[in-house]
């Protein structure tokens, strides 16, 4: 079994008669990095205030084995052994970076184990900065450095980079990503950017309407999506009704197409993600003509209109125009779905 720092089962929190959590599992193996994601409005804020104790539904959460909600006692926020980083770091004003950071620290050494905290998140030499005299990516470093300095099991962290410009985002998770590795944390990272989710964490778990839809995988997430919804949120995936007829192999508009041997037979939705969608010269595939193109730097993403009216898209590196007439296979095995919403 694996060793679940956060186990938390059938989390719901009602307002008034609407559900903003349903049922929702979530899990944090030791030492990971987990993003739950999902659009906004779907419930992560709620289900990481559950976690902390700042807010309380039904079901249970257990922490480092211990049950904090759920149990006979519910254990305080502050005795959870966990911390929290919001969307804009929230640092004491009338403290210095170093006096915010060692806040929660006690004994002789806690000023030098705050600045050893911040040089682990690459601004050591900010220590005798007032909080508003740093930028918006050093108060998220330093809103982490104060989080992680008391050695919290787990962090949870609500959309830390979302107000960060993207040429710095980049650098900022990388630091804090690489803090909460380095000193051996457990993360539950909420997001609703699924190319975010993809690249930094070890798990992705799928939310929608308070549900979880899927708990797998970067990989499994994209190549074996469970349905519709996380078919359609997690990378771009044009859907074409398919029928299976044997395992491994399904009929579609756009002829037979090999799928995922775990399909079951019958009718399905194929996921045809930009890169199962192949532009052909040699005569072979379907016809179809270009009616977008959008040059994306190192690629250029082709919308491509079948004689029938379906739909695809196609990753291109050439210069491809609106009008063009192409021919489409498509290459691979494919992923399927459900037809019906869960
Ligand atoms: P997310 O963080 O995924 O954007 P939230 O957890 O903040 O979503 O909210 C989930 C749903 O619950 C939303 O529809 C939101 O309007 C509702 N909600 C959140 N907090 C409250 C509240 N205190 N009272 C009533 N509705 C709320
Ligand atoms: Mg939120």
């Amino acid at each position: 079994m694996t060793d679940l720092v956060l186990d938390a089962r059938g989390l719901v929190r009602r307002y008034g008669a609407v559900a903003a959590v349903d049922g929702a599992d979530v899990a944090v193996p030791r030492g990971s990095i987990v993003a739950l994601l999902g659009p906004s409005g779907c419930g992560k804020t709620t289900t990481l205030r559950l976690i902390a104790g700042l807010d309380h539904g039904e079901g249970t959460i257990d922490i480092d084995g211990v049950r904090v909600s759920g149990g006979a006692t519910p254990v305080p926020p502050e005795a959870r052994g966990v911390g929290l980083v919001f969307q804009e770091g929230v640092l004491f004003p009338h403290l210095d970076v170093g006096a915010n950071v060692a806040y929660g620290l006690r004994g002789a050494t806690r000023r030098a184990d705050a600045e050893r905290m911040l040089g682990l998140l690459g601004i050591a030499g900010l220590a005798r900065r007032m909080p508003h005299e740093l930028s918006g990516g050093e108060q998220q470093r330093a809103a982490l450095a104060r989080t992680l300095a008391p050695r919290p099991s787990l962090v949870l962290l609500d959309e830390p980079f979302a107000h960060l410009d993207a040429p710095l985002r980049e650098h900022v998770r990388d630091e804090m990503l690489r803090a909460i590795a380095d000193t051996g944390t457990s993360a539950l990272l909420v997001t609703h950017d699924q190319a975010e989710a993809l690249a930094i964490a070890d798990r992705v778990i799928v939310m929608n309407r308070g549900r979880i839809h899927q708990d797998a995988t970067p990989e499994d997430v994209y190549r074996h999506p469970v349905d519709r919804f996380t078919a359609s949120f997690v990378g771009r995936a044009v859907l074409v009704e398919a029928q299976v007829t044997e395992r491994g192999t399904a009929r579609s508009r756009l002829g037979e197409l090999s799928v995922d041997s775990a399909a079951p037979a019958g009718d399905r939705l194929a996921v045809l993600r930009p890169e199962s969608i192949a532009v052909v010269t040699d005569g072979t595939g379907i016809a179809g003509r270009v009616v977008r193109s959008s040059f994306r730097g190192a690629d250029r993403l082709l919308r491509i209109e079948l004689a029938d009216g379906t739909i695809v898209e196609t990753l291109g590196d050439r210069d491809r125009r609106v009008g063009d007439r192409v021919r489409v296979a498509v290459r691979g095995v494919v992923a399927t779905v459900p037809v019906g919403d869960r």
